[in-house]
Parts: C-alpha cells; sequence; structure tokens
C-alpha cells in the first residue's frame, strides 16, 4: 500500500478532472497507450461504504487474494491518524443499527472503534409538534422484563468508524491491495484488445490524477475486472455506466451540531441507559433530532427550509442554544415569532439575548410534556453545519463489470437516520456476491455474477427510501386538516399495538 503514504500530501479535487469524468463516458483509448495495470476489483470511493467493502473482501479468506485497488480524491492518511480531545465530537454522527455493527463485527472492524466515543441508545420519542401525539421506540415491546433492553442503535462518528475500517484494512497486509489516496479517477473508459496483450476492450479502463500539488506526476491507468462505485452522490462509475438516477431536492437543508446537554439524555429507563428525541415541525420545514454521545453530549440534526438553517447558522451560540430548546418545547407559532428575531448576543447591558428572553417568557405559558430532552447548555465551537437534502435512487445497481454502492445509488432523507445503514447492508451484499462468485469458478466482472447483489438490495432500499420521503411529506403539512389527524391517529394506534410497534422496529434493523 506504498501509494497510500506516496500520495498522502494531495488533498485536491481537481474540477477540471471531474469534468473529465463526465465527459470522458465510454471514449476508447488510443492504441499508442501502454497496457493498463489490471485489477480484479477497483473501488472508486473511500467514504465508509467503499472502504467498508475493501474491508469486507480482505477480512474474507475467500476474496482476500483478489487484487483490489481503492481510490480515493481526499487525503485518506488523514483520515487514519484522525483524533480528538475525549470532550470535543465530530458533527457528522450516524445511527448504526445493530445489524450494521453486526456487519462491522463480522468483518473485524467494529473492533478498532473507539467506543468510549460511541453512544448506544435503547429508546426513541418521536412526536408530532403540531398535535402532540407520540410513539416510542424501544425494545421492551419484545425483550422479557429479565432480558437486558435491546439498543436501537448505536451513535458512532463518521471519522471514527472510517478510521476503525482504514485500521483493519492495514491490519490484513499489503499484498495485493493499493490504496490511491488522494487521487482523483479523472476519466473512465472502456479498454483495448491490445495486439501484444490482455483484451481488455470491454473491462472499465481509469485514468486517474493526483488531486493536486503533484501535477507533474504522470497519471496512471488501471483496468478493473470489476469496477465498483462508492463515489457518492454524482458519481462518476454510474455516469461512466450510464446508469439512470432519479430523484428530488427536498429544497430543505440538514442543520447538525455537537451540543452539551445539562444531564444525560436518559427518560423512564434506570440510569445509564439512553434515550433520542425527535419531534416534527411541519411549520418548520421537518423534524429536529437530538440523538446522544458519551458525557452529556448529543449530536443534533435538524432538518428545515434553507431560509431557517440560513438564519439559524447565523445566530451567535446563545441564540442557536435557545432556538434548539425552543424547537423541543414551544408551538409552531411560537417558533416561526423567534425565527424572525434579530440574531443578536447578548449585549454589554443585558446578560440575556432576545432569544433566551422569548424563550423564558414563553415557557411560562407553554406546557411541557413529560418526554422532552434535558435542556441545551452549549454548543461546540465551530461544530455548527448544514447540508442539502436529497432524494436519489438510480434504476439498477448493475451493469456489466460495473456495481454502485451506498449514496452512488441511492441518498434518502436523514430522518430515520438509515443512510449509512443502507450503504452497509449494499457492501454486506456485494461483497457475499463477489464471494460467492469466487467460490464457484465464476467471472466476478460477469453480470451474471452480479445479478444477485440487486436481487437483495433493490427492493430494500426503495422502500426505506419511499417511508423516509412519505413520512417528509406527511409531516410537512402544517394546520388542522385531514392530514395531521390521519399521522397523528397513525401514530396513536401504533404506539399502543405491540405487534405493528415491533414490526416497524425490526424493518429499521
Ligand atoms: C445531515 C445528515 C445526517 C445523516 N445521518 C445519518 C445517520 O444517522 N445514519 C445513517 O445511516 N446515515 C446518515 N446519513 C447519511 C450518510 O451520511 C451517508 O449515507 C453516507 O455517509 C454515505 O457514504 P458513502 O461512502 O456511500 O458516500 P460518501 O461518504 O459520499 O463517499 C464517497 C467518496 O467518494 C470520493 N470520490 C468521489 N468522486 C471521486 C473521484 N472522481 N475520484 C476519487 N474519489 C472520489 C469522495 O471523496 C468520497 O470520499 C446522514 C446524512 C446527512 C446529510
Amino acid at each position: 500500500m506504498r501509494q497510500l503514504a506516496r500520495s498522502a500530501l494531495r488533498p485536491y479535487v481537481c474540477p477540471s478532472c471531474q469534468r473529465g469524468v463526465l465527459a470522458g463516458r465510454r471514449r476508447f483509448a488510443s492504441k499508442a497507450d501502454n497496457v493498463p495495470e489490471v485489477y480484479d476489483v477497483v473501488c472508486v470511493g473511500g467514504g465508509p461504504a467503499g472502504l467498508g467493502l475493501l474491508a469486507a473482501l480482505r477480512a474474507s479468506p475467500v476474496t482476500s487474494k483478489l487484487k483490489v485497488a481503492l481510490v480515493e480524491s481526499q487525503d485518506l492518511s488523514k483520515g487514519r491518524t484522525w483524533s480528538l480531545e475525549p470532550r470535543l465530537y465530530s458533527n457528522r454522527v450516524s445511527s448504526l443499527t445493530p445489524s450494521s455493527v453486526a456487519f462491522l463485527e463480522r468483518i473485524g472492524a467494529w473492533q478498532h472503534v473507539d467506543s468510549s466515543r460511541t453512544q448506544p441508545y435503547h429508546e426513541m420519542q418521536v412526536w408530532d409538534g403540531e398535535t402532540g401525539s407520540r410513539i416510542t421506540f424501544d425494545w421492551t415491546v419484545e425483550t422479557s422484563p429479565f432480558e437486558d433492553p435491546r439498543i436501537v442503535a448505536t451513535m458512532t462518528e463518521n471519522a471514527n468508524l472510517v478510521r476503525a475500517l482504514l485500521t483493519r484494512i492495514f491490519s490484513l497486509g499489503e499484498e495485493g491491495v493499493s490504496i490511491f489516496s488522494n487521487t482523483t479517477v479523472s476519466s473512465i473508459e472502456n479498454g483495448t484488445d491490445y495486439a501484444d496483450g490482455p483484451d481488455l476492450s470491454a473491462w472499465p479502463v481509469l485514468s486517474l490524477s493526483p488531486s493536486a500539488s503533484a501535477a507533474s506526476q504522470p497519471p496512471s491507468r488501471i483496468a478493473a475486472r470489476l469496477l465498483i462505485g462508492a463515489d457518492g452522490i454524482n458519481s462518476p462509475v454510474r455516469t461512466f455506466a450510464g446508469i439512470a438516477t432519479d430523484g428530488w431536492d427536498y429544497n430543505r437543508h440538514g442543520i447538525v451540531a455537537t451540543l452539551s446537554l445539562s444531564e444525560p439524555a436518559t427518560q423512564p429507563f434506570p440510569a445509564g441507559l439512553k434515550t433520542a428525541y425527535q419531534r416534527f415541525l411541519p411549520a418548520l420545514g421537518g423534524p429536529i433530532a437530538l440523538l446522544p454521545l458519551p458525557n452529556n453530549h448529543a449530536t443534533l440534526v435538524w432538518s428545515t427550509t434553507v431560509e431557517n438553517a440560513a438564519y439559524l447558522k447565523s445566530l451567535p451560540p446563545n441564540a442557536f442554544i435557545a432556538m434548539v430548546n425552543a424547537a423541543f418545547r414551544l408551538s409552531g407559532t411560537d417558533l416561526r415569532y423567534m425565527l424572525r428575531l434579530e440574531p443578536t448576543a447578548r449585549s454589554s447591558t443585558a446578560d440575556i439575548s432576545q432569544h433566551e428572553d422569548e424563550l423564558n417568557w414563553r415557557l411560562q405559558h407553554t406546557p411541557q410534556p413529560s418526554h422532552i430532552p434535558p435542556p441545551v447548555t452549549a454548543v461546540q465551537d465551530r461544530s455548527v453545519a448544514s447540508f442539502p437534502l436529497r432524494f436519489r435512487h438510480t434504476s439498477t445497481y448493475i451493469s456489466p463489470r460495473v456495481a454502485l454502492v451506498g449514496d452512488a445509488a441511492h441518498v434518502v432523507h436523514p430522518l430515520a437516520g438509515q443512510g449509512l445503514n443502507l450503504g452497509l447492508g449494499d457492501v454486506a451484499s456485494l461483497s457475499g456476491t463477489i464471494e460467492y462468485a469466487v467460490r464457484h469458478g465464476m467471472d466476478i466482472g460477469d453480470i451474471l455474477s452480479l445479478e444477485r447483489y440487486p436481487h437483495e438490495r433493490y427492493a430494500v432500499n426503495a422502500k426505506v427510501g419511499a417511508v423516509c420521503d412519505l413520512l417528509h411529506k406527511l409531516y410537512n403539512v402544517p394546520g388542522q386538516g385531514p392530514v395531521t389527524w390521519a399521522r397523528s391517529l397513525g401514530l396513536d394506534l401504533i404506539d399502543k399495538v405491540p405487534f405493528a410497534k415491533g414490526f416497524l422496529m425490526r424493518q429499521a434493523n
């Protein structure tokens, strides 16, 4: 894996290279080109999905002998040495379901996750900010009083997971694996039938460019028996394969932040068992979720309109904290009023900002339910950020010699915390599919060898994406009307029928 060390100094994605990828679809290489280095598997993208796939292939005795390469335009050496002080947390955190954790354990990666920075939670309180109707997700519906309550999900910083996956990959030895870090795929084309060499005319051939400063280094070319696109929402591999993608932008942003709480986010359970909270706010364009991290910390995911997101990001810390506390406690009318206040900090003459003042006054006139989170007391410096929310699903996950995984294949609304879990599900299925093909002496790039993968994953991903989309749409209808009535009845009903609730929870696991 010398390439990682050699190219680790170039953390820049060249925009012209990206254009080259899009324009270079299915072009033919000139006969004069040198024969590219041939790999069994080339994975483009070293996010959690791509690294998960590489770790899975390397960990299996059946596929560990394959010659594999991973190309990532960012600097993976930074991912390998990532570290933060114990009291600080990254703002990119995912709730990993028990099946995702079980898969990561199976490939030997979870053992490398720093568990002192992860936080399992056993219960999730979800309620409608408009009607107050509520559902509690916890495994007490399925477990006996004598069993330990089961985990709903485990909050894990994406960087903690990426570091663990890299550690696992490196622990499995260097033979047969090339990691091209800080390297951008600048074009992908079909290969050539070399007169004195292999016939690569039906194989994808990738041109690689250093991402930044070492522009003098000639781009290398590599060919793939099987090319895997783990390259995110704008997947160059998907474009090369001509796989169509459909979807829409929600015109919403997800605000994330790392928060400190006045006390641990525990609810009716005994000490140590943590709770996650989500309140749907139809008047503001989406739900606000507060998910527990260790040591009285929590991560925020607040889906809201682009205008609200810009406003919230412009607030000084004390006003931002007041808005988050208000969003779990006040009515839609109160919140809309507070979103129009001047975004001012505490002044020298007043020790309280306008937002805090409004919150305190309005709380006196608003009855509080018992299932709200503890008050937020601080927001970690520079942790407030926002991401556009989108829905995408490709028409298929495979084409000859190509397979797509993770966000390259599907992007879902984050309200159910499922995006990365779906990606890890893809990785488990595709690595199993490749393993089966190798075991039975099949060509791993042949479409017949790959067919099992979309068969296992397409409908599952489509269902989860559709449910998230439906929930987003249902909870974006403010006011009193049939939709509001139906959704409140639905939540109350599901909450009171253990069988229905257990079914929903199993779907999310
Ligand atoms: C606000 C928010 C909250 C979320 N919360 C959750 C949650 O709680 N649980 C959950 O499961 N999911 C969650 N998600 C979704 C989750 O973050 C994503 O699904 C996941 O990170 C996607 O991983 P990936 O590896 O498929 O893609 P990415 O992380 O996008 O990785 C793609 C990689 O490909 C590389 N790349 C792209 N083009 C090239 C090229 N030409 N050459 C070389 N490399 C290239 C990129 O640099 C990148 O590293 C959330 C998303 C958002 C926005």
